[in-house]
C-alpha cells in the first residue's frame, strides 16, 4: 500500500482518488475550496440553484466505471437523463436548429435549409467517427510520456490531417454558413477556437452521436455529492480548506507537500489536480523544473476565460431549450478579439443552461434558473472586470430580452456573475482561464503536460491541462492514464 496526496478535488483528482483507491492505495484529497468539485461547484441563491459549470454529461460510461471499481452501481445514486434535443442553436438570423440524437429530424432540419449539406453532413459524420476511433478510443486513455509513443501515432495524426482546424474539416463537408457555426463550435467547449483547434476534436461528433447527451438529475453538482460519498464508503480521505503551497524535492522526488497554514506531509505518491502551470509557477516555484515544462510556462497558449452569469426568472420560459448556444453577428472574428487580440468586444455569443427544462428542483415552482456563458479573453487581456461585469450583465440580459428571453430584464432576479478574476481566484487557474491550455495541435498529447513528471518521478497530473485536455470526459480518462502508468496497464 503506497500513500497518495491528490491535489484538487475537481473531476479529474477525484477520478484519480477513486482508481489509485480501488488498485488499494492509501489516498488522501487536499481541496483548496471548501467542497469538492472544482469547476463543477454549486451556487444556491433564494431557491435557485445553479451548476457553476459542466451541465453536458457525454460519454457516462467513465462514471459508471467509478462505481463499478468498488462493486457498486451509478444507477443506485444517480440519474442519468438522456436529452432528446441536444443543443438549440439560435442564429443571429433568427433561424434555429434543433441538433439532436434524432437522426430524421436533423437531416430534414438541413435539408430545409441547404439540401446539398444532407449528403456533406453524413459524409463529415463518417469521418468523424474514423477520428473518433484513432483520437478517443486509442489516443485519449493512453500515455503520452515518450516521444516515441507520439512519433508511434503521428503518422495516424497525419493521415487524418490532425493539422487542418475543425472549421476546415467542417467546411470540407457543410456549405451553410448556420450549419458550419454549428458543427465546429465544439472546440469551445474544451477551451478552443474552431479556427486554429485541431481537427482531431471533431471525435466530440462523433462521441456525442455515439453514446448521447445526459443531464444528470438533480445537477453535476449531485453527481459530485455522490462521488464523494462513494469515496467516504470507500476509505479516501478527504480534507477542504486545504491549499497546498508548495512541494519540497530532494533529487528526482517530492519529499513533501506543504500547506498554506504551514503544516507539511510526506507520500510516496502525489497526483497533482491542480493547474500544471500553477505547479511550475508556484508549487515548484524554488525548485527544478522539466525542460517540457519550462517550455510550457513559457510559450503556453491559455483558453478563453468565461463570463457566467447567474440569475432566476419569475417567469417559466417553457419553450426555451435546456442548452441554447445563441450565435451574436460574427464568428471568426469574434473568436479573433478573444483568442488573439484579447479584446473584449461589444459583440458576444452566449451558451444559455436551463436546467429547469429537465429538472424542476433548480427552481421554485413556476420560475426558471438559468446560466449565460459568454467566452471572453483571458487575463491576458487585462480587463478590469470589477468595474466591468454589472455593464456586461445587463448587456448579456438585454441581447436575451430582444430574442430568446422576451421579458428577462424585468423578471431576473438573484442576479450574479463569475468572471475570469474568479476563476483565478477560486480554482487558482493561470490568467483565469476556462479549461486550463488550449487544444491546439502543439499542446497536445505529447505536446501537453505529461501526466507524469519528466524530472520528478513521483508526481503525476490529472485534469484539464494535461493529456488527454479538457471537458468531464478529458479529465476523467486524465487519471486512467496516470493509473496505467503506475501499473503499467
Ligand atoms: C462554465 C463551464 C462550463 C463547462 N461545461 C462543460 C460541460 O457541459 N461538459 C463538459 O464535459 N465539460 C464542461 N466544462 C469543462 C469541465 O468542467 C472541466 O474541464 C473539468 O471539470 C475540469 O476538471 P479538472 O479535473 O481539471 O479540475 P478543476 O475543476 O479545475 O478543479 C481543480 C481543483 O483543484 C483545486 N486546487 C487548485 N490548486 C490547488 C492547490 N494549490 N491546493 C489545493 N487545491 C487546489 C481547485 O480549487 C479546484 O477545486 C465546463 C467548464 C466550465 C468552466
Amino acid at each position: 500500500m503506497k500513500t497518495v496526496a491528490v491535489i484538487g478535488g475537481g473531476f479529474g483528482g477525484i477520478a484519480a482518488a477513486i482508481r489509485l483507491r480501488a488498485r488499494g492505495n492509501k489516498v488522501t484529497i487536499y481541496e483548496r475550496l471548501d467542497k469538492l468539485g472544482g469547476r463543477a461547484q454549486v451556487f444556491q441563491r433564494n431557491g435557485y440553484l445553479h451548476d457553476a459549470g459542466p451541465t453536458v454529461i457525454t460519454a457516462p460510461n467513465l462514471f459508471y466505471e467509478l462505481f463499478e471499481l468498488f462493486g457498486e452501481n451509478l444507477e443506485d445514486h444517480l440519474e442519468f437523463k438522456p436529452l432528446d434535443n441536444w443543443y438549440r442553436f439560435h442564429f443571429n438570423d433568427q433561424t434555429q436548429f434543433d441538433y439532436g440524437p434524432d437522426r430524421e429530424k436533423m437531416l430534414s432540419q438541413i435539408e430545409s435549409l441547404s439540401p446539398e449539406d444532407v449528403s456533406g453532413y453524413l459524409a463529415m459524420l463518417k469521418a468523424s467517427e474514423e477520428i473518433f476511433k484513432l483520437g478517443y478510443e486509442k489516443l485519449a486513455g493512453h500515455p503520452f510520456n515518450r516521444i516515441a509513443t507520439m512519433l508511434r501515432y503521428a503518422p495516424d495524426i497525419l493521415k487524418m490531417r490532425g493539422y487542418r482546424s475543425v472549421y476546415s474539416f467542417v467546411s470540407e463537408y457543410i456549405k451553410h454558413p448556420n450549419l458550419r457555426q454549428a458543427f465546429s463550435i465544439q472546440p469551445l467547449l474544451v477551451g478552443g477556437n474552431p479556427f486554429t483547434t485541431s481537427s482531431i476534436y471533431s471525435l466530440i461528433h462523433a462521441l456525442e452521436q455515439k453514446w448521447g447527451i445526459f443531464f444528470c438529475m438533480g445537477g453535476t453538482g449531485k453527481l459530485v455529492v455522490e462521488l464523494e460519498k462513494l469515496m467516504l464508503r470507500n476509505g479516501i480521505e478527504i480534507n477542504y480548506a486545504s491549499d497546498v503551497s508548495h512541494f519540497s524535492t530532494s533529487k528526482k522526488l517530492i519529499t513533501k507537500v506543504n500547506f498554506t497554514n504551514n503544516e507539511s506531509k510526506a507520500f510516496d505518491y502525489v497526483v497533482s489536480n491542480a493547474d500544471p502551470i500553477q505547479v511550475s509557477t508556484e508549487l515548484l516555484k524554488n525548485e527544478k523544473i522539466s525542460l517540457h515544462n519550462r517550455l510550457i510556462k513559457k510559450y503556453a497558449k491559455h483558453s478563453m476565460g468565461l463570463f457566467v452569469l447567474f440569475f432566476g426568472s419569475k417567469k417559466c420560459y417553457e419553450n426555451v431549450a435546456h442548452h441554447t448556444i445563441w450565435m451574436g453577428p460574427r464568428y471568426k472574428e469574434l473568436l479573433e478579439d478573444i483568442f488573439d487580440k484579447y479584446h473584449l468586444s461589444e459583440d458576444f455569443s452566449i451558451y444559455l443552461h436551463r436546467p429547469t427544462c429537465t429538472d424542476k428542483s433548480f427552481a421554485p415552482k413556476n420560475h426558471d434558473s438559468f446560466y449565460a456563458l459568454v467566452p471572453v479573453p483571458n487575463l491576458k487581456g487585462d480587463q478590469n472586470w470589477s468595474e466591468l461585469k454589472e455593464e456586461f450583465s445587463k448587456r448579456i440580459l438585454n441581447a436575451l430580452d430582444k430574442t430568446i428571453l422576451p421579458g428577462i430584464n424585468v423578471n431576473s432576479e438573484e442576479i450574479f456573475c463569475m468572471t475570469p478574476e474568479d476563476f483565478k481566484a477560486d480554482y487558482r487557474t493561470p490568467f483565469g482561464s476556462g479549461f486550463s491550455i488550449a487544444p491546439i495541435l502543439t499542446q497536445s498529447a505529447w505536446f501537453r503536460t505529461h501526466n507524469q513528471d519528466d524530472r520528478y518521478k513521483n508526481l503525476f497530473y490529472v485534469g484539464a491541462g494535461t493529456h488527454p485536455g479538457a471537458g468531464v470526459p478529458g479529465v476523467i480518462n486524465s487519471a486512467k492514464v496516470v493509473e496505467s502508468i503506475l501499473y503499467d496497464d
